[in-house]
């Protein structure tokens, strides 16, 4: 198998003889310039090459091959005489299809008419898709089983039509269990057809799939670190003792040392929540994402977070612990074996985790100003995937973790890792633990509200309501897309008392340090320094303009008689 090694070369977008609507949609997305890995795959693509491209996460990877795939469709279909599915995408997870399902749609906005994309990852009957399905959209995404499923129903055929397979975040696929179903789809694709792996990461599994997948790929190892520069992502830690970790965030945000999109990671479900009360008592509104939360839920949390509803997502990193396994309620027939056989453990616990959920891989969080590392994570890895959710594309961020005295050893690992020479790529926050001080005795105020049961209740109650969301009323929210949006996901669960005096910071709090940088209370005017409204003006007026008419202002005294 013969692997090219590409030299570098600098193509913008208007360069790359893609067709007029794409570019419009390119530019309507605010892109200016490609990406490393776009300017290198765009091109490779577009000549018909099969590609295998390595691009940390972030960097642009999903446009990458969703451009050349558009561009292809144009192509194909201004001399097709029939309508057919011309592109598969394949992804380890409904919300990773939901994803690329989005851009593909974004991408193809000036050519919607021509270019028809679906997602058939949702959580619905195989039988609800098939409609939309029979009308043969251009590019179909999902998961290997759904994509699978729809074959042998026979709603889905690909065997004489299929011009270009795509797998991204390939690494994640056989982690989370899809070789067999992979295999299996396999067998009912073309003989001959383009094909795109783009993944994080190359190891073994990433390399069986390379000999499964592509002919004669050109192989894409950007010579990129794996994470942004630190012109572009600078990253801090503060040591502290783990309670102090909860009074920390609190001053931070409260004194605007953290502002803009954030997201909090945390080790544990139960810190979620935990965390979730604890700012709740000073107002402070966030929204959590875990993997008890069922899929359409987190989709719309995710979607809503970009588009600017919330500024902080509490977010449970939960699988940096674990080995993903096949365990997901989405997957379909082939699965169901599976199923049947765990069904006894899965009723130990009332709410499942879908060990699908990979919130730090993958999903694109837009716009993050801040990643927040309350717990710190595991691994090298899980630290990169987390601290790569900001500073995405050409856009600038922050990382700050957390670190308490057992997981130095954690920051040690990841400072030796991600070391540019002698230079620390973690720094210290310069940040005096004894300024806030004074702010210690309210984070504890508020700890005492946080009890067990109240994390317990809050963690039901979230999961209840949103199961009733995503249930009850996905029928309803897809004939009125506009709906759902008024749905919010951070708002106040209150199982903890909400002490309302907690919310504002009183003066003498702030250090003297940071006092220029907090907002200014208004103050309150008092009742004679308020204008007088318009109406009171015109009454005022019209009491000047009588008395300045001698015929209205006189009045005639009678005299007294005696
Ligand atoms: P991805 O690696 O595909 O998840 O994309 C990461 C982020 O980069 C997304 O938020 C994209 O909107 C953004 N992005 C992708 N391509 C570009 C580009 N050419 N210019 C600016 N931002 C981009």
């Amino acid at each position: 198998m013969a692997e090219e090694e590409v030299e570098e070369t600098h193509v913008r977008f208007h360069e790359m003889g893609l067709d007029d609507r794409l570019l419009k949609a390119i530019a309507k997305l605010g892109w200016a310039k490609p990406t490393l890995i776009q300017e290198r795959a765009i091109p490779l693509a577009l000549d018909g090459k099969d590609l295998l491209a390595r691009a940390r996460t972030g960097s642009g990877k999903t446009a990458a091959f969703a451009i050349p795939v558009i561009q292809r469709i144009i192509i194909s279909k201004q001399t097709a005489r029939e309508q057919c599915v011309r592109a598969l995408v394949l992804t380890p997870s409904r919300e990773l299809s939901n994803q690329a399902h989005k851009y593909i749609q974004d991408l193809s906005s000036s050519c919607s008419r021509d270019v028809r994309c679906m997602d058939v990852s949702g959580q619905v009957e195989l039988s609800a898709h098939r409609p939309l399905l029979m009308e043969k959209p251009d590019i179909v995404v999902g998961t290997p089983s759904k994509v699978l499923a729809h074959i042998q129903a026979k709603n889905l055929a690909l065997q004489n039509s299929l011009e270009m397979l795509v797998i991204d975040e390939a690494d994640l696929l056989f982690s989370f269990g899809y070789e067999d179903d992979l295999r299996s789809l396999l067998n009912h694709l073309p003989k001959i057809y383009q094909a795109f792996l783009m993944s994080a990461t190359l190891g073994d599994d990433v390399l069986s799939l390379k000999k499964l997948i592509l002919h004669n790929p050109v192989i894409l190892k950007l010579e990129e670190s794996q994470l942004p520069e630190s012109n572009r992502l600078t990253q801090y830690h503060i040591k502290c003792k783990e309670d102090d970790k909860f009074l920390l965030i609190y001053t931070l945000i409260k004194l605007r040392l953290i502002r803009g999109k954030t997201i909090v990671f945390v080790n544990s479900l139960d810190k979620c929540y935990r965390l979730k009360l604890f700012l709740e008592q000073f107002s402070i509104p966030a929204c959590v994402l875990n993997s008890e939360l069922p899929v359409s839920s987190r989709c719309h949390i995710v979607n809503q977070f970009n588009e600017g509803f919330y500024n902080i997502v509490i977010a449970a990193d939960e699988n940096a612990f674990d080995v993903p396994a096949m365990d997901s309620d989405e997957k379909t027939d082939s699965d169901q074996r599976d199923k049947r056989k765990t069904k006894k453990k899965e009723k130990k616990s009332k709410y499942k985790k879908d060990k699908e959920y990979g919130v730090s891989r993958g999903i694109d969080f837009q716009n993050v100003a801040n990643v927040l590392n309350f717990d710190f994570p595991p691994t090298v890895d899980a630290y990169i995937h987390r601290v790569g959710r900001t500073a995405r594309g050409f856009k600038t961020g922050t990382a700050l973790s957390f670190v308490n005295y057992s997981e130095i050893p954690l920051l040690q690992e990841a400072e030796k890792a991600l070391s540019d020479g002698d230079v620390p790529t973690v720094k210290p926050y310069q940040f005096k633990m004894d300024e806030i001080e004074g702010f210690r005795y309210r984070a504890k105020d508020a700890m005492r509200a946080v009890t067990r049961v109240a994390v317990k209740e809050a963690r039901l109650q979230e999961i209840k309501a949103e199961i009733l969301n995503s249930q009850k009323l996905r029928t309803y929210f897809e004939d009125n897309p506009r709906d759902l949006q008024l749905l919010r996901h951070d708002k106040a669960l209150h199982p903890a008392k909400v002490q309302s005096h907690l919310r504002h910071v009183p003066e003498y709090l702030v250090p003297r340090t940071l006092k220029q940088f907090m907002p200014k209370r208004k103050k309150r005017k008092r009742y004679s320094d308020q204008k007088p409204s318009q109406g009171k003006k015109d009454a005022l007026k019209a009491v000047k303009r009588r008395q300045d008419d001698p015929l209205k202002s006189f009045q005639f005294k009678k005299p007294k008689t005696s």
